[in-house]
Parts: C-alpha cells; structure tokens; sequence
C-alpha cells in the first residue's frame, strides 16, 4: 500500500508529538510514525518520569497548535532559578544565588510538566486534528529521496510518499543514519536518575540546581502530589554511583538524597520509581540531506542542565515552521533544508559547547577547582548586567 502526506514525522516522542500537532494545526497533511506506543499513566511500566520545564519562547507555539489549554492545568511556573553550589567539606550551601524572573519579564522563566502526562495530552490534541494521521505501533525501515520527493517504508509493509520528512526518532535516529549523516558525541561517563519526590518544605515555584560534585542535582517544581509539596529530580552522578544509588534500599536511597539536597526542603520522600538515563553530549554534522530534516534528539543531545534539551528542540521546529509557512510550494526543497541547516546550526553548535562546559564545572572532584566554581558563580553572579544576559540566553531570546 502506498499513501502520501507533506509531511511524514519519524518518531512520536515528545518532540515528534509535538511537531506533529505544530504542522497539523498549520494545515499540513501529517503522518507521525512510532514503533513503540507512548506509556501515558505515570505508574505504569515504561512511563517517562522525566519532566520537561518549557521555557517562555515554547508558550506561544504551544498555544498556537492548541496544546497550551490542554497543558496549563498540569503546570508548576519557574519563577525563580536558585543555584547553590556546595562544595566544601561537607554537603551544605555555601554560595546561593537566586535568578529571578521578574528581572528580565513579568513572565515565569516557564512552566514545568511531567514527561507521561504530555505524551497523553499530546495524543489527544492529534486525535482532534483531522489532517494528522498518528500510528504508533509502526516504524520507520527504509529512505528513498528524489529531487521532488522522499519515499519511506514503514515497518508494517506501507509505503509514504512525502515532501518532508522530518527525523524525530531520537539520538541514534534511523532516519539520520539512513541519509548519511553523521554526528559528533561526548560521554561523560555519567547517568542521571530522574524521579518525583515529595517533601514538607514548600518549593515556592523555585527550581534548585545544587552542585557539589559528579554532576548537579535538580530540583524542579510540580504541583502538590496526594496534599505534599512535590518536585521532580534529576541526579546526575558517575555512572557507577548513580546505579548503586538505583539499587539501594528506599530508605537508604532517601536518605541519600536528602543529604545530596543539603536538607534544603526537609526530608525528601520517593513519589515514583526511580529511572536512570545515559548522559551524553551529541551533535549532527548537519541538519539536513535531500527531503529530510533533523530536528531534537536526532540533531542534538545535551545533558539535562537549564532546561535547554526540548526547548532547543522547539527552536528547530519553529525555525522549519517558519520556512514552510513562508514558501509553503518549496515545502522540502533545497532551498528551504539550505535555510533550515544555516538558521539553526550555529546556535546549536553554540548551545552544546556551553552546557558541555557547565557540565563539566559542575562534574569536578577535586577541591580547588570546586572553589574556582564558587568563585566564578560570585563574579558572574555579582555583575547585573551579566546576570540579566544569563538569564535571556537560557531563555533563547538572546
Ligand atoms: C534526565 C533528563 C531530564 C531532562 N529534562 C529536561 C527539561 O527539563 N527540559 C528540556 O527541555 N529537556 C529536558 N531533557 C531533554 C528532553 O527530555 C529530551 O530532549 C526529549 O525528551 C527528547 O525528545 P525526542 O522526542 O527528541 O527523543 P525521544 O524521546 O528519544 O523520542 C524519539 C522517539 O523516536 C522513536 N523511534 C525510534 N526509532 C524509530 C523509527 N525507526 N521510526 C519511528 N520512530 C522511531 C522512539 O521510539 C522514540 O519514541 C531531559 C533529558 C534527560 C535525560
């Protein structure tokens, strides 16, 4: 069987999902293929625990393809960015410094969502759109590109003859590899573990980055969780303590990671299982081959550090939302995968260095260079005009 779209998306994460319902209400003909069905109930096997804060430039294009609505009710807003660096001695705060968003808009820096629940609202916004055509449960096999089109075979024996396709099927992207494109990557040997905790002090719409050594331990906001304050953590370790610490027992486990937090919320409670993640820093030589796109993990992978993975992610798709919208007869063309790669590279090369260096700041063991970090956060911290560029460039609007 043989069927067409404009646009065929590889891969139903929460990118592909998302850039699915973003073309579909623009009017596009979608398919969204995935091999593996998205797990939409938090406590069932497989359900992605991970959250995704999405920064301010994410909300206009959520509400554009009508997800904001579906979304809004389930956010905790990121007002403030506190950044603790505790590295002397022993596990407490010796340097705090808060990031406010009320010094650069009157806009929370953005709203934090868990992982599961946004594949399960993204899958409903698909049902409602008419010109989107969602199979999960299918793959991505095989890539065929002429000048004038891309044929693709999926893994149940149908053929899709399309204008784009868009290669959202995640860092070791079948799409990617099918057309030849290669990509640079940095291990670090480390792992995060991401996972909802509850705990009695409340969060106060503040998310916590707290370094010490082995990567930063995250503490990003969630509404209340069965009438306790609630956070979403993301641990970041060596790799080998971070599976001891998958393995050990609950309350060894919480006790752990209450010291870990410096006690800054009171003892912190499990609220899910925990999950283990590979950290890796990873970039595509180039964003696009005849007829094909590479937006999010397929392009570029960074370590969860400021909320820049997805929302790097939403960068690329409003860039190729821009340029079919503005040609949409040269939709897939040369011309507008030529516009695409040169719109985003850079600033995509850009980003990786940058949270490829605080990574790396935040990994170190030894003392001096521990304190170098408290220092370097002072300095920056204390010069506003520095602060303020920080915050915007987290953001992307610089
Ligand atoms: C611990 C952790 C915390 C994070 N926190 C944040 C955060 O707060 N904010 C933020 O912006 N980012 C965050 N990120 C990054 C963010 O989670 C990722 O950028 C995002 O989930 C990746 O989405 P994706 O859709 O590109 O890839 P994936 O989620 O990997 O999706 C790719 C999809 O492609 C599918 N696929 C594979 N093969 C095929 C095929 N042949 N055909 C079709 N489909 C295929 C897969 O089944 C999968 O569903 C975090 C990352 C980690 C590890």
């Amino acid at each position: 069987m043989t069927d067409s779209c404009d646009i065929l998306i590889s891969g139903g994460g929460i990118a592909g999902l998302t850039a699915a319902a973003v073309f579909g209400a623009a009017g596009f003909d979608v398919i969204c293929v995935d091999p593996t069905p998205p797990v939409t109930d938090r406590d069932a096997d497989g359900s992605d625990l991970r959250t995704t804060a999405f920064l301010q430039p994410a909300h206009g294009l959520l509400q554009h393809c009508g997800l904001w609505d579906r979304l809004e009710p389930h956010a905790a807003p990121l007002q403030i960015m506190r950044i603790v660096d505790a590295g002397g001695d022993i596990p407490e705060p010796r340097v705090v410094r808060d990031f406010n968003a009320a010094d650069i808009s009157d806009q929370p820096f953005g709203w934090n969502l868990p992982n599961w629940l946004l594949r399960r609202e993204m899958v409903a916004r698909l049902h409602e759109l008419p010109n989107v055509d969602f199979r999960p449960g299918t793959g991505t096999v095989s890539l065929f590109t002429r000048t004038a089109e891309a044929r693709v075979g999926l893994s149940d024996g149908t053929r899709i003859r399309t204008k784009l396709v868009i290669a959202a099927d995640g860092r070791n992207s079948p799409m990617r590899e099918a057309a030849g494109i290669k990509v640079h990557t940095t291990r670090y040997g480390q792992k995060a573990l991401a996972f909802a905790v509850t705990h009695p002090i409340a969060h106060e719409n503040v998310s916590t980055e707290i370094h010490r050594s082995g990567g930063p331990f995250t503490l990003v906001p969630l509404p209340d969780w069965q009438g306790q304050p609630s956070s979403a953590i993301v641990w970041m370790e060596r790799g080998p303590r971070a599976v001891d610490l998958l393995n050990l027992p609950e309350a060894e486990f919480e006790a752990a990671m209450t010291e870990r937090s410096c006690g800054l919320f009171g003892p912190l409670k499990l609220a899910s299982r925990r999950t283990i993640w590979p950290i890796i820093s990873q970039s595509a030589e180039r964003l696009s081959a005849q007829r094909v796109a590479l937006m999010a993990e397929a392009a570029h992978v960074v370590p969860p550090i400021g909320a820049q993975g997805l929302n790097m992610s939403l960068g690329d798709l409003r860039s190729l939302l821009d340029l079919a919208q503005a040609r949409p007869e040269g939709l897939g063309d040369a011309q507008m995968l030529e516009a695409y790669h040169k719109a985003r590279h850079a600033e995509i090369e850009l980003r990786v260095k940058g949270i490829d260096l605080l990574n790396r700041a935040s990994m170190v063991e030894a003392r001096p260079l521990r304190d170098a970090r408290a220092v370097g956060l002072n300095a920056l911290y204390s010069m506003p005009v520095v602060r303020k560029t920080l915050m915007q460039m987290g953001l992307g609007v610089r």
